[in-house]
């Protein structure tokens, strides 16, 4: 049998409603603010390549198609990227901080830094919190 990766499969994704397409999702990683087994990026991890996706509901790996189980990651990671934001976005005001965030056992995230300053590629950043549905990391 031969096949070729994605044929047949929806890669495509519409725009959300805010912009007159179908309603979709929320894709932002979601923080479990945890008592007892502490916090964690909710996603799911591929049972057959271990792919890590910062994201729920997902009903197949987004690497391979296999299927998927549910995962908590850690809060912490390292800095892939990072930068400042000059410009007003949404409700955001400027400026503010953003950064790829790679997850130590899991996924690259964004978050927005609670600090609005470019954070040197491979500092030890913490997932602290949510801002309005989107992660918010620090130092
Ligand atoms: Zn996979």
């Amino acid at each position: 049998m031969t096949s070729e990766l994605g044929v047949g499969r929806p890669t495509k994704r519409r725009p959300g409603a805010a912009v007159g397409g179908l309603p979709v999702a929320d894709s932002r990683p979601v923080l479990d603010r945890s008592d007892d087994g502490g916090d964690a990026v909710l996603g799911v991890r591929c049972t057959a390549c271990r792919y890590p996706a910062a994201q729920t509901g997902i009903p197949w790996c987004p690497a391979c198609y296999a299927p998927v189980a549910p995962e908590r990651f850690a809060v912490t990671g390292t800095a892939w990227s990072s930068t400042v934001v000059a410009i007003r976005v949404g409700q955001r005001r400027p400026p503010f901080g953003l950064a790829y965030l790679d997850l130590d056992d899991g996924p690259r995230v964004l978050v927005h830094l609670a600090e609005p300053a470019v954070v040197p590629i491979g500092t030890r950043l913490r997932i602290t919190g949510t801002d309005d549905g989107d992660l918010v990391a620090s130092a």
